[in-house]
């Protein structure tokens, strides 16, 4: 499939949640995750109309950054080690996985301008997963009042790993509460209206449960190409 044909069912599935609930499609935005293609598969979303590219790796990143640079908008989606924040930090748009004071500090450190950062939520409790207990988002994002270099435009999640809906839309459920909670504090440099949540398999109930960036990997892009 080609990412044209991809891009158009997704718009249809996006339109259809949207009208579900009472959405607005022009408030979702599409991030492209390119960590499984080419360069050039790449290009063929930007083409297709993409205007956001995510990467979880630096090198990933900074491969796909020569090429298309000034074409695209750059969002970091992945685990970020602090010692790799000098790599991309004047390279990105986004951050996704602001999830520890350490990764605060290096960026806040690093960057020339501020960053809009996501602060990852660990919703589902899982071991596995990064991020930030539900109870830790609050202290920590109060934390980061006096860094000027970091803006947290909102939360990110990722979902755990079943096709239980039910189970899938109560941790965005929550993740939307929480982000509500912190935009209601009105700190300055964290107006976190936005929520980063739904990949391939998820990204229709996320988008029912108030997502404003999905990130699509496989239904988009694929994942050979
Ligand atoms: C890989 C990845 C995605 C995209 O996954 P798909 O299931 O292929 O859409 C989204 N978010 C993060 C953080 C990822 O690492």
């Amino acid at each position: 499939m080609t990412v044209r044909d991809n891009l158009a069912i997704i718009r249809e599935n996006i339109e259809a949640a949207c009208q579900r609930a009472g959405r607005d499609p022009a408030d979702i935005r599409i991030v492209a995750v390119t960590k499984y293609v080419s360069v050039e598969r790449a290009r063929e979303a930007l083409e297709a109309g993409i205007t956001d590219l995510g990467e979880n790796r630096d090198d990933g990143l900074l491969q796909k950054y020569s090429v298309l640079g000034d074409k695209a908008t750059w969002h970091f989606i992945g685990t970020l080690q602090s010692r790799k924040v000098k790599n991309i930090i004047d390279k990105v748009d986004y951050i996704h996985s602001l999830d520890r004071m350490s990764l605060a500090k290096e960026i806040e450190k690093r960057a020339t301008k501020p960053v809009k950062c996501f602060v990852q939520v660990n919703v589902s409790g899982e071991a596995t997963k990064h991020g930030l207990a539900v109870d830790e988002v609050i202290p920590f994002i109060e934390q980061l009042h006096d860094f000027s270099h970091i803006q947290v435009v909102g939360l990110m999640t990722m979902a755990p790993y079943t096709d239980d809906e039910a189970v899938l839309r109560a941790c965005f459920r929550q993740l939307k509460l929480l982000q509500e909670n912190v935009q209601a504090l009105q700190i300055a440099n964290a107006p976190c209206t936005e929520l980063s949540m739904g990949m391939s398999n998820d990204y229709v109930i996320a988008i029912e449960e108030g997502a404003t960036f999905i990130r699509l990997g496989t239904a988009l892009v694929g994942k050979q190409f």
